[in-house]
Formats: C-alpha cells, sequence, structure tokens
C-alpha cells in the first residue's frame, strides 16, 4: 500500500507518508475508536471516477457521529479532497482509505479531538477473482445491542480478523458469519446474496453492514428484472441454494464455489451473480445500459 513517492492526505495537508506522524496515545490505538472508509474509483472514458463517494462519506459522517468523534468536513469537501489526492497520485483505479483516528484521551469518554488522514493505491479484487470457498464462522457477528453495527469502527474489525483467521487456518478462503440469533449475516468484509429457483435473497438490515455495493446490486436487479427479496435465512437455507455471492467496494461481487462441505450446484457462469458481476462492473465504469439484452 506505501510507496515512497505516494502522497496522502493527512491533518489537513497532502504530504508523503513518511513525513506523517501518527498519535502513541490515540484511542484508536487502544481502544479501536476510530471511524474508517472503503472506496474505490475506477477509470472511466471520462476520468476517474469515484464510485458512490457521497454515500461512502457519509457512512463516515455516520460512524463519527454515533461514536461522538469531531467531524469538521462537509461530504462535498471530502470528495473534493479525495479527486485531488487521486490526481497528485496519478491514480484512476484505486482503493481509498479514510480513516478518522481519535486524539489523545486515556479515559473512556471519546477524545475532543480527531484527525482524518486519507489513503489511496492500487489494489485488485480483495477476495481474487477465484470461486471462495467458504466456512461458516464459530464467531458470530456483532451483536446490535453491544455497537452500532452499520457504523465501520476500527475496534469492530477485530470480529472480522477473528473469522477470517479461523478460515483461513482451517484451509478456507473466507468465512461466513451468522448473527446473535444464528441467521446468516454477511462474511467478515462483504455481504452476502443466495439465488434459490431464479431469486435472489439477502439479508435484511439489522445484523449487518448496510453495504452500498449491496444497495447497488439491490438496485440493478430491480431494474434489469431479476427477482428479490431482502429477508432474514438460516444456514441450512442457505445449503439448498442454487447459488450465492459476497458483494464489497473492495471485493466488488465474487461467487462462491462452496460453503463447508456444501457446494453450489449451478455453475456460476449460469447464475444471476455472475450476470450481476458483469452488470456491476459496467455501472462503475458509467458503461451500463438501460436495456438487460445489451447489457448482459
Ligand atoms: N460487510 C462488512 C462487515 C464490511 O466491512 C463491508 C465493507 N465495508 C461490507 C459488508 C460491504 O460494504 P460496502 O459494499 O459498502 O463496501
Amino acid at each position: 500500500y506505501y510507496k515512497e513517492d505516494s502522497i496522502i492526505y493527512h491533518n489537513g495537508t497532502y504530504m508523503h507518508p513518511e513525513n506523517a506522524s501518527g498519535n502513541l496515545y490515540s484511542q484508536a490505538l487502544h481502544y479501536g475508536n476510530g471511524v474508517f472508509e472503503g472506496i474505490r474509483a475506477y477509470k472511466t472514458k471520462s476520468g476517474a471516477k469515484i464510485f458512490k463517494a457521497e454515500a461512502h462519506y457519509k457512512r463516515l459522517q455516520y460512524g463519527a457521529e454515533v461514536m461522538g468523534i469531531p467531524f469538521n468536513y462537509s461530504i462535498n469537501e471530502l470528495v473534493e479532497i479525495t479527486y485531488t489526492l487521486l490526481e497528485k497520485n496519478n491514480l484512476q483505479d484505486a482503493y481509498i482509505r479514510p480513516i478518522i483516528s481519535t486524539g489523545s484521551d486515556m479515559s473512556l469518554s471519546t477524545a475532543e479531538e480527531a484527525t482524518l488522514t486519507i489513503q489511496c493505491w492500487e489494489w485488485g479484487k480483495f477476495m481474487g477473482d477465484k470461486l471462495l470457498k467458504v466456512k461458516t464462522s464459530s464467531f458470530q457477528r456483532p451483536n446490535p445491542k453491544s455497537c452500532f453495527v452499520e457504523a465501520k469502527i476500527t475496534g469492530h474489525y477485530v470480529n472480522s480478523i477473528l473469522s477470517t483467521n479461523e478460515a483461513k487456518n482451517a484451509g478456507y478462503d473466507e468465512a461466513l458469519l451468522l448473527d446473535m440469533n444464528g441467521h446468516v449475516a454477511e462474511c467478515s468484509g462483504a455481504n452476502i446474496f443466495m439465488e434459490k429457483d431464479g431469486k435472489l435473497y439477502t439479508p435484511k438490515r439489522g445484523h449487518i453492514m448496510a453495504g452500498i455495493t449491496r444497495d447497488t446490486i439491490i438496485e440493478i436487479s430491480k431494474e434489469v428484472g431479476f427477482p428479490i427479496e431482502e429477508k432474514q435465512f438460516t444456514l441450512q437455507e442457505l445449503k439448498q441454494a442454487d447459488s450465492a455471492f459476497f458483494t464489497g467496494t473492495a471485493a466488488e461481487v465474487v461467487g462462491l464455489q462452496s460453503l463447508d462441505t456444501y457446494v453450489f450446484p449451478l455453475s456460476w457462469e449460469a447464475s444471476l451473480g455472475y450476470k450481476l458481476m458483469k452488470l456491476y462492473k459496467q455501472e462503475v465504469l458509467c458503461e451500463r445500459s438501460q436495456k438487460l439484452s445489451e447489457a448482459v
């Protein structure tokens, strides 16, 4: 992620990372009290385009609000800073990581100051392009009564790291987590969809990250006429699905080969997920035709 000539935005200035200093007494470091985002920019025919930049920065603002972290920027200002940062790094296809770290305060109420840092780098599909072998995690997603599950708070990601480590150590690619009630929730850093008898299902909001890619997939499906429903479902139901896929800004759309010992029977190329993967790519590149017949 780090290159010697890269430029970051830190504490109000554009600078080389080696000139930036961190805070050893930050609550973000000690207690996980920071908020971040994961955004992508794409090289389109009319230049770099940050996909749903406003939605991402609004989610950052929401996270700051629920944690009481100072947020002294307008959404437009943040979008502008990010375009400038891409230009300074000479990047069009990029992953963008804004993070607001809290200041020095060893008490357990939020510090009064906070520092915004934005980094960007070139990054391929986070989970790769191959179909994934997924393991049901022994860890549950965080309980909405113990934290704000729709906020991207740094400390929440310890749960994601535990579940990913567990899956990888057992020889799988990724983890699937259930919620506190045993319903299917999401992957450690992506949402899940399943296809059954020509219809798509994705867990409804409440115990999951309200993914911006998830929203986009729902919007596209409705536009092109793929039946889709947001509802709770169990692991047993998922293990009777024809096909399944994950969605996320970093992962984009990626198909599942198997879940534990269950192999999804429909070939990926024949699934709605595969069509949506293509439509999503067209969408982020601003090349999606409104007509399904032309698009897939
Ligand atoms: N779930 C979790 C736990 C995540 O961290 C992410 C990434 N932000 C997602 C889902 C996907 O969200 P998005 O599509 O907004 O990137």
